[in-house]
């Protein structure tokens, strides 16, 4: 066992202050991960204040983790001391069921372990996440990450990078694809990039005039404010694909009269309330609307590649962990450009 440092929440009011807690000795088929950054996502938040109602407490946030491998098991391939590694959402999953078998470890019909606020496989041990200095984790579920790339930036990949890569690639994103991409943030930002790389013609939707310029950037080729009720009318039936990221309860039909005929729409953000959903806009043109969780380990590491590939890392504001409450709070105001990573050697 390993005394590890960390940022915890205790309750859903709570703001997160430091923490100490025990990680597992290192397995024959473990990974230890000593934490240089982690990302922070939106999901943290939600989870943290317990707007999803499923929140266990104490709870070590974080699940956007890269670092350097300092031990790893006797049965251990893939990883030797030294290495660069990242670990993501996902720790397990029981691996043997049809979604496991189909590289589908997010969709576990056990259940998967996740990084935080869930337990292992043996449904008692809680898992904690990354605002901590150290993490063990099985090889199955840890990530290669390329030198090549900025290690802070990379770490928002690990979640933001993924749930924005999967989707694009699920429905075939190609060269000239009209893609909408609708909130600027962490999620948004990454797949501003992703599918302007994959060669799709991108347009960003958005509630932030003063974003419009960094929309362009990162590679977005049109921007249009969906304050305005002008923008859609202009867009009405234009896109072949729209990726949602919105954190925050806010009408789908309206953005589904974007979509071209049999168009998707494909939700990613996770408001605490539901929404209504009116059956014109999707009989309308045979549109589908549709939902998508992060991605499996095999496709993330496809994306962690592509990435490497194309040089894409995310756009970050570094901070110390003491900063981290302060950082929610800029998230709520749609105040982030474009991710939140913090420095694991300030803890
Ligand atoms: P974020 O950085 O806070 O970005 C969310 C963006 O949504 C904001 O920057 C803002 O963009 C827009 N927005 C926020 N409130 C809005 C409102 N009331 N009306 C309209 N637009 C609003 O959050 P994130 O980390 O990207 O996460 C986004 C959502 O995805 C969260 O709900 C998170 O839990 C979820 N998520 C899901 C998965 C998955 O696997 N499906 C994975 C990770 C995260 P503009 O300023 O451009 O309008
Ligand atoms: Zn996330
Ligand atoms: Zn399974």
């Amino acid at each position: 066992m390993t005394l590890a440092k960390a940022y915890a929440a205790t309750a859903a009011t709570a703001p997160l202050g430091p923490y100490q807690f025990e990680r597992r000795a290192v397995g024959p088929h473990d990974v230890q991960i000593e934490i240089a950054y982690c990302g922070i996502c939106h999901s943290d938040l939600h989870q943290v204040r317990n707007e999803w109602g499923n929140s266990t407490y104490p709870m070590v946030p974080g699940h956007e983790i890269v670092g350097r491998v300092t031990a790893v098991g006797a049965h251990v391939k893939g990883f030797k001391v030294g290495d660069l590694a990242g670990v993501g959402c996902l720790v397990d999953s029981c691996r043997t069921c049809p979604s496991c078998q189909r590289q589908l470890e997010q969709f576990c019909e056990k259940g998967a372990a996740f990084s935080y606020n869930s337990t292992e496989m043996d449904r008692k041990t809680p898992t904690q996440g990354g605002y901590s200095s150290s993490i063990v984790t099985d090889e199955a579920f840890v990530l290669k990450i390329s030198p090549k790339l900025d290690l802070a930036a990379a770490a928002p990949l690990l979640c933001a990078g993924i749930t924005t890569y999967s989707p694009l690639r699920h429905w075939k994103t190609k060269a000239g694809d009209k893609v909408g991409v609708v909130g600027l943030g962490g999620l948004g930002h990454m797949a501003v990039k992703l599918a302007a790389a994959m060669g799709a013609e991108v347009t960003m939707l958005s509630t932030s005039k003063s974003k419009e310029a960094d929309a362009r950037k990162l590679g977005a080729h049109h921007f249009g404010l969906t304050s305005d009720d002008a923008t859609f009318k202009k867009l009405a039936g234009h896109f072949d694909l729209i990726i949602d990221t919105i954190s925050a309860p806010h009408d789908y039909n309206k953005y589904l009269g974007l979509l071209r005929v049999e168009g998707s729409m494909v939700l990613l953000g996770v408001p605490p309330e539901p929404t209504p959903v009116s059956a014109f806009p999707l009989i309308m043109g045979r549109r589908s609307l549709s939902g998508s969780l992060i991605g499996g380990i095999a496709e993330t590491q496809e994306m962690l590649d592509f990435c490497a590939e194309h040089n894409i890392v995310s756009d970050i504001e570094l901070i110390p962990v003491q900063q981290v409450n302060e950082a929610y709070e800029r998230m709520l105001k749609n105040d982030v450009r474009y991710r939140f990573v913090l420095d694991m050697k300030t803890l």
